[in-house]
C-alpha cells in the first residue's frame, strides 16, 4: 500500500492540485476535470463533486471501491466516472491519487488515437519514461470503457498515464501534487509534439535513456 492520509489533509492536497492545474493553464475551455485520492484503509476516496473551478475541501465526496457515495454528493456527471477511477485503483495499488482533464494537446493525441511519446525533459522525469498509450473509446464509465483502461494498464505495468481516445487524458501517481505535476509535464509534451511537427517532427531520447529512467523510478519505489 502506498501512504494513506486523514480526509482533511487529503482534500487540501487535491483542491491545491486543482488550483495548479488552472494556473498551470493546461485545463480545455470547458474547464471539465475530476480528481480523486485515495483514503486510509485503501478501499475509498474522495473524489471531486463534478466541478472543479472554485472546488473547497468540503464539496469532495467520499466514494467507496463499489461505487458508493459515502459521505457527500456527487452529481450525474460525476458519478458516471466513478468506474473509471475505482478501475486505475483496483489495477495499481501504489497509486494515490487520480486526475482526468481534457487539457487540450493531449487530447489532440487522444483524439488522433496516437500515443505521445516520452520526448520531453519534463515527462521523463516527473515519472513518464515512456510512451502515454491509448485506450479506445468506450462511452465514458461504461463497461467498455473501464475494461479498456484495465486492459491498458495491465499490458503496461510501468505507464502513470493514459489517453483516453476521442476523449482526454488520465493519469495516475503517489498524490495530488505529484499527479498534477505529471499532467502539466504530459500536456507540455504533447504541446511542443504538436509544435515540433511544423520544423520537422520531434527527436528520440538517445538509446537507453528512458530505459535508465524506469529503472531508477523502480529502484525508488522498491
Ligand atoms: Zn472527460
Amino acid at each position: 500500500m502506498g501512504e494513506t492520509y486523514a480526509r482533511a489533509e487529503r482534500a487540501e492536497q487535491l483542491v491545491e492540485a486543482a488550483e495548479a492545474l488552472f494556473e498551470a493553464g493546461v485545463m480545455s475551455h470547458s474547464g471539465h476535470a475530476n480528481l480523486s485520492a485515495r483514503l486510509d484503509g485503501g478501499d475509498h476516496f474522495l473524489l471531486t463533486p463534478g466541478f472543479v473551478r472554485g472546488l473547497r475541501p468540503g464539496q469532495l465526496a467520499t466514494v467507496s471501491f463499489d461505487g458508493r457515495v459515502l459521505d457527500g454528493e456527487l452529481r450525474s456527471v460525476s458519478a458516471e466516472i466513478t468506474a473509471m477511477h475505482t478501475a486505475v485503483y483496483a489495477a495499481r495499488p501504489h497509486v494515490g491519487a487520480i486526475i482526468h482533464t481534457h487539457s487540450p494537446s493531449a487530447t489532440a493525441f487522444a483524439v488522433a488515437h496516437r500515443p505521445l511519446p516520452c520526448r520531453t525533459e519534463p515527462m521523463l522525469r516527473f515519472g513518464q519514461a515512456e510512451e502515454v498509450p491509448v485506450v479506445p473509446w468506450g462511452p465514458r464509465g461504461s463497461d467498455v470503457s473501464v475494461r479498456g483502461i484495465a486492459e491498458v494498464l495491465e499490458r503496461r505495468p510501468t505507464t502513470a498515464a493514459v489517453l483516453l481516445a476521442n476523449h482526454g487524458l488520465l493519469v495516475f501517481g503517489p498524490d495530488p501534487a505529484a499527479t498534477a505535476h505529471l499532467v502539466v509535464a504530459i500536456e507540455e509534451s504533447a504541446e511542443a509534439e504538436i509544435a515540433a511537427a511544423a520544423i520537422g517532427g520531434a527527436v528520440d531520447f538517445p538509446p537507453g535513456a528512458q530505459e535508465a529512467v524506469r529503472a531508477a523510478i523502480a529502484r525508488a519505489a522498491s
